[in-house]
């Protein structure tokens, strides 16, 4: 049997139950995998509170890493005793091991801890498409990304860097901000106590960002577009604060002929040779030093209401990984 955090019903926190469930028997393209730690992303938040629907019961989280300990037919990219990591549906990777589609698993290289891997795959590989795969960007852009010093912001930073984008951050305190500096922020402004629409005309001479990376939704998209100068592309990929209400789209010319996206990971990871390149150039970040995944929490299997709490309460910074 194998320990495995569920939900019957959505809700808070305390609808997360930990069960015994039987790991299932291996397809064909399926791989069996022992996890040693799985991330915690906000997308968890948003499956257990009915935001992002989903049939029910239904195993929770969407990343992990382990050893690889059964192979199906057809797996040619992994076998039996390899280290790997991943990040994909369907969720269920709050578990001690489990069956899955071997697509989106990939080799975790040696010189990445499994930590390390459960805390990455998500939120580097949402950084890699958002800065790689969504609108040509190039050194010398500028770029608004909010939520700095989170877990995809940790690694939004310290990517922009080094690609040469001058990243504009934001956080909801001082210190949130110092982080978002400390790993390669411009600058931050801390949007719970300063106008940032105003701070970012300021700090780009009144011409506004070349992009708005958004993933707090609600309570930051209309400063967001305006922040943005003629032509700019606004990626709204994540509701942290509430989704956005409708929008009427005609707007958009009057602000400068802008752009809008909505990207999920899932469609760029959806075919096995992307997703493979995308952990490939996420990997080479790491090892060559460029990004650093800052695990700003752990917590145990076992306490993952109290660590669902602390990312929905913002008391987080980096990445969270719950171990096994
Ligand atoms: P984070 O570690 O960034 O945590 C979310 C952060 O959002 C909080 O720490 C908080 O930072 C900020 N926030 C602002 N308003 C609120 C609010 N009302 N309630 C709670 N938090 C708030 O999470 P992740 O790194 O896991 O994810 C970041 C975002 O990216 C999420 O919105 C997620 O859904 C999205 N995402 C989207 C993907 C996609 O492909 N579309 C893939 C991966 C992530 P502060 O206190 O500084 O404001």
């Amino acid at each position: 049997m194998n320990k495995t955090v569920v939900i019957k019903e959505f809700g808070g926190s305390d609808k997360l139950k930990i069960i015994d469930m039987p790991v299932g028997d291996l397809a064909e393209g399926q791989v069996r995998i022992a996890h040693k730690a799985c991330g915690l992303n906000f997308i968890d938040v948003y499956q257990r509170s009915g935001l992002a629907p989903l049939n029910l019961p239904q195993a929770l989280g969407m990343e992990a890493a382990g050893i690889i300990e059964a192979v199906g037919e057809g797996v040619t990219h992994l076998k039996v005793g390899d280290r790997a990591a991943y990040a994909s549906m369907p969720p269920g990777s709050y578990c001690e091991r489990r069956v899955m589609p071997a697509a989106q698993v990939c080799p975790l290289p040696d010189g990445i801890s499994f930590e390390q891997g459960a805390a990455m795959m998500l939120q580097g590989m949402t950084v890699q498409y958002l800065f790689h795969r969504t609108t040509p960007l190039k050194a010398g852009d500028t770029v608004l990304f909010h939520a700095a010093a989170g877990g995809v912001g940790l690694i939004a930073c310290q990517w922009a860097r080094s690609e040469g984008i001058t990243l504009i951050g934001t956080a909801g305190t001082d210190e949130k901000c110092q982080l978002a500096l400390k790993y390669g922020a411009t600058h931050c402004i801390n949007y719970n106590t300063e106008n940032f629409e105003e701070m970012v005309r300021e700090l780009t001479g009144g011409h506004g960002v070349d992009v708005v990376m958004d993933s707090v939704g609600a309570s930051t998209f209309e400063s967001s577009l305006n922040s943005l100068k003629p032509l700019g592309m606004m990626i709204t990929f994540g509701n942290a604060s509430g989704p956005v209400p409708p929008f009427n789209l005609a707007l958009l010319g009057p602000k400068g002929s802008l752009k809008i996206t909505r990207p999920t990971l899932f469609t760029h990871i959806a075919s096995h040779d992307d997703c493979q390149d995308m952990a490939r150039h996420l990997f080479s970040k790491v090892t060559s030093g460029e990004v650093e995944i800052v695990i700003g929490q752990e917590f145990a299997l076992a306490d993952v209401q109290k660590a669902h709490d602390a990312l929905e309460g913002r008391a987080t910074t980096g990445s969270t990984i719950l171990t096994v």
